[in-house]
């Protein structure tokens, strides 16, 4: 079953999105927080992170550079309500394969989701 972490600060958002996630058959799970996800990692790697951009703390840019220099190799999908061209650019040159702007379309995130786990086979 491939694993896939939610890395929100939005909580309401983490459940729901979760829940969906499981729901299809995911190995699923959530933190609020970029610290709590590099713990989170460090125990549990996963297939695919979906990260938000704007949190308190570290935010998803921060999480997106820490993943890079300590080589985790984790699948990044960007998921934002603060969508523009140049976080598209900027979360890309940071190692992430995709962006998803918020609120989501859960099939629209869902075809995402399989793209970029199928492009590892
Ligand atoms: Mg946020």
């Amino acid at each position: 079953m491939e694993s896939i972490l939610i890395v929100d600060d939005d909580l309401n958002l983490c459940t729901v999105l979760k829940e969906e996630l499981i729901e299809v058959g995911y190995d699923a799970a959530y933190v609020d927080n970029g610290d709590a996800a590099f713990e989170f990692l460090e125990k549990k790697p996963v297939d695919l992170v979906l990260l938000d951009l704007k949190m308190p703390g570290k935010d998803g840019f921060q999480v997106l550079q820490e993943l890079g220099e300590k080589k985790i190799s984790t699948k990044v999908i960007v998921l934002t309500a603060y969508a523009d061209v140049k976080s598209a650019i900027d979360s890309a040159k940071l190692g992430a394969t995709d962006f998803i702007s918020k609120p989501y379309d859960f099939d629209e995130l869902l075809i995402t989701i399989r793209k970029v786990l199928q492009r590892d086979e």
